[in-house]
């Protein structure tokens, strides 16, 4: 049997495991995200080690961004102009690939999880679905017509710009280059920023989560006029939270008020908007699948 190595290489922390599916991982290891000098001899010492164990393939990376994820560029592979500190411009596939040398699949840590999703999770099956995680910052990827969305660049859906009634939310907004963009509004740090508490610790009953409920729904209902996909996956932190799913799914319905004719979205859309069939382990999964994808 064929090993993968995946690293999803996250924003705070990194994964990396050795593995060929959900049912077979050998080994694994996390370690906070420090300066990409530390923490990239980290993740190929780990994979040094395995490759002296075991048969190793490929290694997929699913990482944090913006990346250049096209194969064809020069800058393949290569983190570009991240606000997080000291990793812009990082080449990270071409380090790991040099290291290594084995083949190297890249692509975004949300594109990632999405192809785990269709191989092993909730997307099996389908050929035009997304993936969002909505935690620390808000991501999207996903496939259209069976392949990972890429174009000029990879989709930034985490910053759509949404719908904002001020009178009822005055809050600015976290984004650094947008301010009151989906992820500004919606992910974790605005949650803390809005409310003066961290997410985690705001009650079931808080109004915060209505309003969650509101922005994460207005941006589904956009992604849907748009892309029209076949099942929404919806990860991150933020999803945990009890009621957040019900209430997502009945927005969404009042924001289409019935103009998409689907008995997925009308009458299944439990099935429709749905949790990560791998649970928290879509991104290293998705890695894992990366890398099986580019050992050709
Ligand atoms: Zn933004």
């Amino acid at each position: 049997m064929q090993l993968y190595g995946g690293i999803e290489a996250g924003g705070t922390k990194f994964v990396c495991a050795v593995g060929s599916g959900p049912d077979d991982i050998r080994s694994e290891i996390r370690f906070p995200t420090t300066t990409p000098q530390e923490t990239i001899s980290q993740a190929i010492a780990f994979f040094q080690q395995q490759a002296r164990q075991v048969d190793l393939a490929a290694i997929g990376i699913a990482a944090f961004g913006p990346v250049d994820p096209n194969p064809a560029s020069p800058t393949f592979g290569v983190i570009t102009s991240t606000p997080k500190a000291h990793w812009s411009n990082t080449d990270l596939a071409g380090a790991v690939r040099r290291s290594l040398g084995l083949p190297v699949g890249f692509d975004t840590d949300v594109n990632g999880a999405a192809l785990g999703e269709q191989r092993w999770g909730a997307a099996q099956g389908l050929d035009t679905f997304l993936y969002f995680t909505i935690g620390t910052g808000v991501g999207g990827g996903g496939m259209v017509g069976g392949k990972l969305m890429h174009g000029l660049v990879h989709p930034e859906m985490g910053h759509m710009r949404l719908p904002h009634d001020w009178q009822a939310d005055p809050f600015k907004g976290t984004c650094p280059f947008h301010g009151d963009c989906f992820e500004g509004l919606a992910a974790g740090p605005a949650l803390h920023a809005r409310w003066g508490q961290p997410a985690e610790t705001l009650p079931p009953d808080h109004p915060a989560w209505a309003l969650e409920a509101r922005y994460i729904a207005l941006a589904l209902a956009n992604f849907i006029v748009t892309i029209s996909p076949q099942r929404i996956i919806l990860g991150g932190g933020v999803m945990s939270s009890p009621h957040m799913f019900p209430t997502v799914r009945s927005q969404v319905q009042q924001f289409l008020n019935g103009y998409v004719q689907s008995p997925a979205i009308l009458e299944h859309i439990d099935e429709y908007i749905v949790a990560p069939g791998l649970g928290n382990r879509a991104g290293v999964l998705g890695a894992i699948a990366l890398g099986q994808a580019a050992s050709g």
